[in-house]
């Protein structure tokens, strides 16, 4: 559990328990550590959540059901199982339109004020949230299926990248999420930026046509030299200014320009010009809805192998050491996973 600003202890804590007929007990295999989790960890907010310590964090979780309620079909004791660490209400307009990702009501897993996190032992969820493993997929799929979703949602909600020229800018977890949907679906070239090289290796190893580290290079004409009329999408998946101004310079007219990062500042500004006389299109992402079982089946009929993700291992006991590494972005480490 969190206990302070970059501070983290093991507690001991009542083992939860099934409470209504439609919950599912599980017993963690595997948790992988997010990019948010991170900020809890060193800032202990992001923007107005707040930690209220202690608290378990983790949100990427793969584990085995032990226990079922009554009215529970879809899952039973022993399976393996992905879960959505999202609780929608399932009654709110949002809910209602389909839109349960932005939920009026929603708790989700390991979000301070929603719920508390499955970096744990035992966590009990609703039964809508688990995803039983097919044949061919393990706790790692399972995990890694949450990040996944968020880069298969923003490629499903750029309109689809076929053929397309496409920009990634910012290559960790989430962009490189957004690499593998994208090649999944058929992109054409993929551009890569990002300022550490090894996470641009990781992006070669996957097919990158183009490969720039903006502390080194001029990376918008470095690739306006390759691609003189502009990219046709460029996904912006490290929340900084600079590379949503760099998007904009890159984008053709009428390009995309997806926008999945987090940024630690409260406003983005952009350039009226460019955006206006470029018309371009600019869709924010939140999370993702409806794509963690899509995701999966990318994973087991293999048009999606996440072989170049998981960099780094630790045990439970060293879940410390394991966020601190994270948190540095040293050892060349790209995901690193929690096993129980
Ligand atoms: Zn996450
Ligand atoms: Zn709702």
């Amino acid at each position: 559990m969190l206990t302070g600003i970059r501070q983290m202890e093991m507690k001991e804590v009542p083992e939860p328990g099934i409470t209504n007929a439609n919950e599912v007990k599980i017993k963690m295999k595997v948790v992988g550590i997010c990019g948010s989790d991170i900020h809890y960890y060193t800032q202990g907010a992001i923007g107005t959540q707040k930690v209220g310590y202690p608290f378990a964090v983790g949100h990427e979780g793969a584990g085995i059901v032990t226990e079922t309620g009554n009215a529970v079909k879809r899952v039973k004791p022993g399976d393996i199982i992905a879960i959505d660490p999202a609780m929608p209400c399932h009654k709110c307009d949002q809910c209602l339109s389909g839109r349960h990702h932005t939920c009026r009501n929603l708790r989700f897993l390991g979000c301070p004020g929603q719920a508390e996190g499955c970096l744990t032992e035992y966590i009990v969820m609703p039964e809508d949230s688990c995803f039983p493993l097919n044949a061919g997929l393990n706790a790692d799929h399972g995990s890694i299926s949450e990040p996944l979703a968020i880069g298969v949602y923003a490629v499903k909600k750029s309109g689809g990248v076929k053929g397309l020229k496409t920009g990634i800018l910012g290559f960790g977890p989430i962009g490189m999420s957004v690499m593998l949907a994208a090649k999944a679906q058929g992109s054409g070239n993929i551009f890569v930026t990002d300022k550490i090289d090894s996470r641009l290796g990781i992006a070669k190893k996957e097919g990158a046509i183009h490969l720039g580290n903006p502390l080194k290079d001029d990376i918008v004409k470095d690739i306006q030299g390759k691609e003189k009329h502009g990219l046709d999408v460029v996904f912006e998946c490290c929340g900084q200014q600079e590379a949503f101004d760099q998007a904009v310079d890159l984008l053709k007219p009428g390009g995309r320009l997806i926008v999945v990062g987090i940024p630690e500042f409260d406003r983005w500004s952009m350039n009226v010009e460019n955006t206006r006389r470029k018309e371009i299109m600019i869709q924010f992402i939140r999370r993702q809805v409806d794509c963690v079982q899509f995701s999966l089946d990318l994973m087991q009929s293999g048009k999606i192998n996440i072989g170049n993700m998981i960099t780094h291992r630790f045990p439970l006991s060293k879940t410390k050491e394991a966020f601190d590494l994270v948190a540095s972005y040293s050892d060349g480490v790209m995901k690193a996973m929690i096993d129980f």
